[in-house]
């Protein structure tokens, strides 16, 4: 057997010189059982506990300035000002229970204004602004009805108190419960005991990109001294970007290299099914199809091992790439495996490739999770001995009892529901199988290169011909009615339909819920001809109802986003979305492309809530002004830079603690070719350099299988 590589990213063994950073954030002093919850809830979601490292990554997404001091004439309404005042009048409420705000009135040489309390402690206040004394106040300043006033000043300070306010304040994303304060005097003690890391970087490439120490860009990011600090181009946070980017892409070329020392079999095709399948097609193939068939039979066909990905739009036509290439290693006389994400998805490849693969004489295996003991027996055996050419299934097929007779090729459809660990799990299943990983999730170049580090491409950019585009509307709920009559109009005339319920909560049973609710609903209208599927429905359920819709028996399909990958029924031709504000702009785009697959006129209709954010009627507008998944992925990410402008994220891409692709992705190549070379200088992270590399590692969560981009 081959050796293991010897820094194989799981078998790291945690430095201790980390444990302080890898403590439960409860162990903090003055950190309690309670609030510690409430850290775990906002750092590491609900069920796992949060690490000190996650809290110091935990960066503001916005400050309090207190070192603006303009007079009160001066002072620009609704920003935080801190104002040198003189105590100049009391105004208590008119009796006790008054439900009439405390006012203050104070002054400076350009004039007045007033502070305003409301159910106020009213000896707090006596005590705190004594007429005639100079006070600082701090807060955001309004004017109401002409006049200026600070209402519940955030400080009211002597002049020892100025003398301790800190210039600058940290605002952290917070979650119901956890305060601002608790959050701070958590992140001081956790920098408190903040290990001196070893530098990872190369000096001379630190020093030329003026890059400061990890340890000191890593005390500033989470309090930041001055405003700019928080900017994402600050040099503290470039410094923690790059270190993350590194990290990643060091994890990458890791499992890359592990691949490359297993040399693959050279795999070459006669040609002759694949002739077979191209006449049975009732179309020919587009020129991306036919480039990327090349690209991946020349890979196959070459010494090394194959990892390429193939990016292509929904309805790009994928599947039939697939088959292509595994009929290529058919060809030769060995196996091929493809992988989907879902049973359904499994069991329409099987269909749909099963004709044509009959028409080349080439023998399909379907294996799922659900298969009876004796079916499952057979086709283990049919696997092993090689009757079987192809076997399609889902994550089933990397099970420990799954043998190949001699696997060349897998597949592995829609790859982000898949981390990287499942995919090279079952490229181990053969002789150095050759890999290729399908995703209908377009990526901007620089987000392929983050996540797929140095992976070949292949892309599918031109659609198959003859598609009309989608007619793409915005409907708000209030003319569900209107809709529902339209549907019934188009079902009448022989259109069918989805009808998609938005994922609510994180529950998939609350989420079912709501589709039961509207099938219910449809039920009344639509009698038979309605259908439900979605994710908490017996496996059984769910396929014979998609079996019903895609036989045309059932017009109306309501579902949850089960349907959102790969499902394939080219006579739908209406896709509704209900509360489409929710979804992420990736994800309506997967929702649109389950239409307009036939040549028939199709249309999506977007249902919305009024009162739609900015974020939100952005994302609808761009799916009304374009189908071109990479265009809607160029946006998405530019949107979700956006919402870091608009403060409503204060954390990096997804998959990232720190770093914001549209902000650091120039940092990109730089960290792919330093982890390039660090790797082949020193494979096994052995050397000094090495050792700090293996820190870093850790330290941004890339000991573990690298996180990848889920939908939406
Ligand atoms: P995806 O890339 O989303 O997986 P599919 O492989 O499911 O797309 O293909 C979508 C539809 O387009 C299928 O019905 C398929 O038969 C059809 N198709 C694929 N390639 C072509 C082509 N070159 N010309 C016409 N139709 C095609
Ligand atoms: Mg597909």
């Amino acid at each position: 057997m081959r050796k293991r590589i010897a820094c194989s990213i799981n078998d790291l063994m945690r430095p201790a010189l980390l444990n302080p950073l890898f403590a439960p954030v409860q162990s903090l002093p003055g950190v309690g059982p309670k609030t510690g919850k409430l850290f775990d809830r906002l750092l590491s979601g609900r069920h796992s506990e949060a690490m000190v490292a996650d809290l110091l990554f935990h960066l503001p997404y916005n400050v309090i300035d207190r070192r603006v001091r303009p007079k009160i004439a001066e002072a620009e309404p609704d920003t935080v000002v801190t104002i040198e005042v003189t105590v100049a009048e009391h105004r208590p409420p008119p009796s006790l229970h008054s439900r009439a705000p405390y006012k203050v009135l104070v002054e400076d040489e350009t004039g007045n204004m007033l502070l305003v309390f409301f159910l106020a402690n009213h000896q707090w206040i006596e005590r705190s602004l004594p007429v005639g004394e100079k006070r600082w106040v701090s807060g955001k300043l309004a004017v109401w009805d002409g006049y200026r006033q600070i209402v519940h000043p955030d400080k009211v300070l002597d002049e020892t108190g100025l003398k301790r306010l800190p210039p600058v304040e940290p605002v952290y994303g917070l979650t119901d419960g956890l305060y601002q304060r608790n959050v701070q005097k958590a992140v001081e003690v956790a920098l408190q005991r903040l290990p001196m890391l070893p530098e990872w970087l190369d000096p001379a490439f630190a020093q030329a990109r003026n890059l400061q120490s990890f340890n000191e860009a890593l005390a500033l990011s989470p309090l930041p001294k001055s405003p700019g600090d928080i900017a994402a181009d600050a040099p503290a946070r470039m410094r923690l970007a790059f270190d993350e980017l590194l990290a990643s892409q060091l994890a990458l070329a890791m499992v890359r290299a592990q691949m490359r020392r297993s040399k693959g079999r050279p795999t070459v095709g006669d040609g002759s099914s694949t002739a077979r399948i191209l006449s049975a097609l009732p179309f020919t193939l587009t020129g991306s199809q036919q480039q990327t068939i090349a690209e991946v039979t020349a890979d196959m066909a070459s010494e090394n091992r194959m990892l390429r990905l193939v990016q292509g739009d929904v309805g790009s036509g994928k599947t039939i790439v697939a088959l292509l290439t595994m009929t290529a290693a058919v060809e030769a006389g060995r196996q091929a495996a493809l992988m989907a994400p879902t049973e359904i998805l499994a069991r329409q490849h099987f269909e749909r490739l099963k004709p044509l693969a009959e028409a080349a004489g080439i023998r399909l295996g379907l294996i799922t999770g659900k298969d009876r003991v004796a079916q499952r027996r057979q086709t283990l055996a049919e696997t092993a001995d090689g009757t079987i050419d192809i076997l399609i299934g889902t994550h089933a097929l990397f099970q420990d009892d799954v043998h190949f007779k001699d696997l060349a090729l897998a597949v592995v459809d829609e790859q982000h529901r898949f981390g990287v660990h499942q995919r090279l799990a079952l490229g181990e299943k053969g002789m150095a199988a050759d890999i290729l990983v399908m995703t209908a999730t377009p990526i901007p170049r620089t987000l392929v290169l983050s996540y797929f580090g140095d992976m070949d491409l292949s892309t599918l950019r031109d659609k198959p011909a003859g598609r009309t585009p989608i007619d793409t509307r915005a409907v708000p709920t209030d003319r569900l009615n209107d809709v529902i009559a339209g549907i019934m109009r188009a079902v009448k005339s022989g259109s069918q339909v989805y009808w998609v319920c938005p994922l609510v909560e994180e529950s998939e049973e609350v989420d079912a819920a709501a589709a039961e609710d509207r099938y219910e609903a449809l039920k009344q209208i639509f009698g038979d001809q309605a259908g439900l599927v979605h994710g908490r429905m017996k496996s059984k359920d769910k396929d014979a109802a998609m079996a019903k819709f895609v036989a045309g028996e059932t017009r109306i399909l309501v579902a949850t986003t089960v349907i959102e990958v790969g499902v394939d029924v080219p006579a739908a031709t209406i896709m509704v979305i209900e509360q489409a504000e929710r979804f992420g702009l990736a994800q309506l785009h997967q929702l649109r492309g389950r239409v307009g697959r036939g040549s028939e006129k199709s249309s999506c209709l977007l249902l919305y809530k009024p009162g739609l954010g900015e974020v939100a009627r952005a994302r609808i507008n761009i799916m009304r002004e374009t189908d071109d998944g990479f265009r809607i992925a160029e946006e998405d990410l530019r949107l979700r830079g956006e919402g870091e402008v608009l403060g409503t994220r204060q954390s990096g891409t997804p998959g990232f603690k720190v770093a914001q692709l549209e902000v650091h992705g120039a940092l990109l190549p730089a960290a792919q070719d330093d982890a390039k070379l660090i790797l082949a200088r020193d494979p096994d992270l052995a050397s000094e350099r090495g050792k700090a590399l293996r820190i870093l590692l850790y330290l941004f969560g890339r000991d573990e299988a690298v996180k990848l981009l889920r939908a939406g």
